[in-house]
């Protein structure tokens, strides 16, 4: 709800790495990301919003899509480079800007302890307290952020984390790390094969999810966290009458990334 194309947690991931690049006179902002990223929509038009200038860095082969055709509507520039070359962030900075006084380099995903802080500050305008709290986690920053501005209000909330990609111990660490190991429960179990990856189930939770609540959501991170809450209330994972809080993340445009896959 904070904003269409900046959505969700991306407009707080970017709010302190925007406002530093501000700081330091920078310009041009550049950053990473997959083909579909939410990532890049969200900075492109960030940029555009805030007087920016901004290129974005896209993995893989020169292909269109609609999500690359947002962001270049909202002024940005795309290179697309080869998935070896893509893995050296800085590298390929300093490739393409090293001249340039003005580029601001922002890493893929928005990720890090500026990002960890402003969602932090989500935690800030709850209403009301909630017995649990679930985020999808992808980098794990924006749970390692709510996580801490639960902490930092001593709240009694339980943090609970989705990742919608396989193998998420990296992204354990990761959390731990900008949270000083705080604790929180770790659902591994609702990857639906991998990043991106997905199943009829899931489809077709997101159809009923969908036309009972008219709210949008996504196959790649919401749809996800919230099978993950569905499945754990048939389990009677929770206590009755508990309070669930399930934050939408927002990127609602991966939706027109898997079209075809949908069946009516
Ligand atoms: C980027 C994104 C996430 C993942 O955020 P991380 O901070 O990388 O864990 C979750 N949900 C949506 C909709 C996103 O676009």
């Amino acid at each position: 709800m904070i904003h269409p194309f900046i959505s969700g947690n991306k407009w707080r991931k970017l709010k302190y790495i925007l406002l530093e690049a501000k700081e330091h006179q920078k310009k041009h902002l550049v950053t990473f990301g997959g083909a579909y990223s939410n990532h890049l929509i969200a900075t492109a038009c960030a940029a555009a919003k805030f007087g920016f200038n901004s290129t974005g860095i896209v993995r893989g082969e020169n292909v269109e899509n609609e999500t690359l055709l947002l962001c270049r509507l909202f002024g940005m520039q795309l290179i697309f480079e080869d998935r070896e070359s893509y893995r050296d962030k800085s590298l390929l900075f300093k490739k393409h800007f090293h001249k340039n006084q003005e580029a601001f380099f922002i890493d893929e995903g928005g990720s890090g302890s500026l990002a960890a802080k402003g969602c932090s500050e989500l935690i800030d305008e709850l209403p009301d307290v909630y017995d649990h709290l679930f985020c999808a986690a992808g980098t794990g920053t924006t749970a390692a952020g709510i996580l801490s501005g639960i902490n930092r209000k001593a709240l009694s909330t339980k943090m609970h984390v989705v990742p919608v990609l396989k193998g998420a111990d990296f992204l354990k660490n990761g959390i731990d790390n900008l949270t000083n190991g705080a604790f929180f429960e770790f659902h591994t179990d609702y990857h639906f094969g991998g990043y991106a990856k997905t199943s009829d189930a899931l489809l077709n939770f997101i159809k009923d999810f969908t036309s009972s609540t008219g709210i949008l959501i996504d196959p790649v991170y919401t749809g996800k966290l919230l099978y993950a809450i569905y499945d754990l209330i048939s389990k009677d994972y929770f206590a009755p009458e508990s309070r669930i809080l399930a934050v939408h993340t927002g990127g609602i445009t991966g939706i027109l990334g898997m079209a075809e896959r949908f069946k009516f």
